[in-house]
């Protein structure tokens, strides 16, 4: 099961939850135990959206909401174009990318603090499972919708980080019964705040940050339909007429939480 539409109300109440019971301090706890990673900051591996858990999704809205302006929508705009053409083209980078530098890093997801930590086994595990994620995903376009993606793009992933050693050139692990003994201090901080019916969709997966995001202004059915047209015009036009018009006739952007009507949605 996973997040299928979280209205503006029910966004707003979440947010309160996280603001009043200083979550963001306890998530602070939680990472600041993970060991470090040595990161040089080359950006390979911030070729998708992170990859998080709600609590994460709502830590990370709240801390945009704290940028300026002009940067949270940026930050919406890109996520909506990453969210929406994400299966047709590798032309984009995780949303909060800027540069070189990631704008949440204060509050960086455990996702990203594992990279480059994997066993390499079970980094060839999750690749594995990845590709055949992505092979549904074509085979689900093409039986459905009539749409060949790219095999550049469903087979394309991100090696390993290498940089990630200490000083004496070994490499610095988690195993995956570390990785998710991190996981489980976030879930049993879940289960203190946040919603029954949050919980139990968010229990399986993680979720892409941009899809989170994108399911508070559409609900996933409406999202994937908005998203196959998308698809569609890119890969027989090569154009993005729709996805401009989308942008512009919504003004996607964090504040918009707390004053769009759930009608402008549709
Ligand atoms: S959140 Fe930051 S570190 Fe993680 S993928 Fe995005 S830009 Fe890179």
């Amino acid at each position: 099961m996973s997040i299928e539409y979280i209205s503006k109300e029910e966004l707003d109440e979440l947010l309160s939850i996280f603001e009043e019971n200083n979550i963001r301090r306890q998530l602070d706890f939680i990472y600041e135990r993970v060991p470090e990673n040595k990161c040089e900051r080359c950006t390979e591996c911030c070729f998708g959206s992170a990859q998080i858990h709600f609590g994460e999704f709502l830590s990370l809205y709240s801390y945009v909401q704290g940028l300026p302006e002009e940067t949270q929508k940026e930050i919406a705009e890109r996520a909506v174009r990453y969210e929406l053409l994400n299966p047709v083209t590798l032309d984009h980078k995780c949303p909060f990318l800027d540069g070189k530098d990631c704008l949440v890093h204060e509050v960086l997801p455990l996702h990203c603090r594992f990279f480059g930590m994997y066993p390499e086994h079970e980094y060839d595990d999750l690749r594995e499972k990845s590709k055949k994620q992505n092979t549904s995903v074509a085979i689900h376009y093409a039986r459905n919708h009539r749409l060949l993606l790219s095999e550049e793009v469903m087979t394309y992933d991100v090696d390993q980080c290498s940089n990630n050693v200490d000083e004496k050139g070994n490499k610095k692990l988690l195993t995956q019964r570390e990785r998710d003994l991190y996981y489980n201090m976030f879930v049993s901080l879940h289960n203190r705040y946040l919603p029954d019916d949050i919980l139990t969709a968010d229990e399986d997966e993680l979720n892409n940050f941009t899809f989170l995001y994108m399911v508070t202004y559409f609900p996933s059915e409406e999202l994937e339909e908005t998203r196959v047209e998308i698809a569609k015009e890119f890969l027989e036009k090569g154009t993005m007429k729709k996805l401009d018009a989308l942008l512009k006739k919504h003004n996607f952007d964090f504040g918009m939480a707390k004053v769009r009507s759930i009608d402008s949605a549709s």
